[in-house]
């Protein structure tokens, strides 16, 4: 950690396109949307489009605006519960927006996106057009998960997951959270707001666990979506959405909350690609020689190095590779099905056509197809 700013003020660069994520607990409380709050963000998000930005924005509070009009007293458990509250909520939170946008003159679009929009390339593109299409006719897009009809086998998740997924979609340069949180704070959440992070840095004992009532995230989430906006080589601020006027002066380079630097190069496109594609659909153990190989030569994934196989997934799914800790480091995209890799973990590449009965690719996760993260 650092504070590398310039007369206290942050260098963010030539921006010309940002991502703005709103979270639940700023939208509402207490199953109540707060237009007060809703009609300042408009007018903050104006106020950066008057200075030449085009902003895209990830707006969560479906499920927080809509289980009190359905007469419960807090947010539901069940995951149809969530579904129908998000139906009743999700329209709600549009109008209010809608109406705070109309002042300004400014119109605004709803998109409600599932995985698959992410990760089956033809929806991915035609995802992209849409929006680009949108910005270029001067329009605000509001972006959501289409959390009415996704249950929870099949969902992004949290929405600052999905903005840092928007980020690299709309190949903005810039992602900004607004939370009810001022920021990353050390210690655990006890201390003093941390000014800038390098991702990649041991930053973990920073990160709190707790989550606000009505949020689904808490900062691992933001932590997390820092670090997937990192492979496109764009920072995140993590800032306090309850104050006015804060995203003029984030991007005025005032340094207000958390900003988290990419440190990596950005990915290649095809990298950026397998990162992008929204979740894993299963992961692979290995031994700390094959997670030693890979992180500090680039190596591929050799069977002899995976010591156990979760889920079920076929040929070209993407994995995500554990050490024997059970972190994450790295994800890919596999060469066998799962049931191949069971039955070639810990043994020799020779070993390979006598086990299977035939032999496809050496690697069980190629070099070009691995995502150190
Ligand atoms: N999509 C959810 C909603 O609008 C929120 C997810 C999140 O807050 O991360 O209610």
């Amino acid at each position: 950690m650092t504070d590398g700013a310039n007369n206290g003020q942050r260098q963010l660069g030539k921006l010309r396109r940002v991502v703005v994520k709103v979270g639940s607990a700023v939208i509402a409380g207490n199953g109540r949307l707060r237009p007060k709050v809703i009609t300042s963000v408009a007018a903050d998000v104006t106020a950066l489009r008057a200075a030449g930005l085009e902003v895209v924005m990830v707006v969560s509070g479906a499920v927080a605006a809509g289980y009190a009009p359905m007469g419960m007293a807090s947010p539901p458990i069940e995951v149809v519960e969530r579904q129908a509250a998000a139906s009743v909520g999700q329209h709600r939170l549009m109008g209010i927006l809608s109406k705070a946008f109309k002042k300004h003159r400014v119109h605004v679009a709803q998109l409600l996106m599932t995985p698959e929009d992410i990760e089956n390339r033809r929806r991915f593109i035609s995802a992209r057009h849409t929006l680009q299409t949108l910005i270029r006719r001067g329009v605000v897009p509001i972006i959501n998960e289409n959390d009415a009809l996704s249950d929870d086998e099949n969902k992004v998740g949290d929405n600052d997951h999905l903005a840092a997924l928007v980020t690299g979609l709309v190949s903005a340069e810039l992602l900004v959270i607004l939370s009810v949180v001022e920021g990353l704070r050390s210690d655990g959440g006890a201390g003093p707001v941390i000014s800038q992070v390098e991702i990649g840095s041991s930053i973990d004992h920073h990160i709190s666990h707790s989550k606000s009532v009505s949020g689904v995230g808490g900062m691992h989430a933001k932590v997390a979506a820092a670090r997937l906006a990192s492979h496109w080589g764009v920072p995140t601020i993590v800032a306090d959405g309850l104050s006015a006027g804060m995203l003029p002066r984030l991007i005025a380079g005032e340094p207000l909350g958390t900003i988290f630097l990419p440190r990596e190069k950005r990915l290649s496109a095809r990298k950026q690609w397998i990162a992008l594609r929204s979740r894993s659909l299963g992961s692979l153990t290995v031994d700390e020689g094959a997670k030693a190989a890979i992180i500090e030569r680039g190596a591929s994934l050799l069977p002899s190095g995976i010591r156990a196989v979760q889920g079920h997934f076929s040929m070209g799914a993407r994995v995500d590779l554990l050490d024997l800790e059970g972190r994450t480091f790295a994800v890919g995209l596999v060469s066998y099905s799962a049931h191949d890799i069971d039955r070639l973990k810990g043994r020799k590449q020779s070993e390979v056509r006598d086990i299977l009965g035939f032999e496809y690719i050496r690697e069980i996760i190629n070099r070009d197809d691995l995502v150190v993260l």
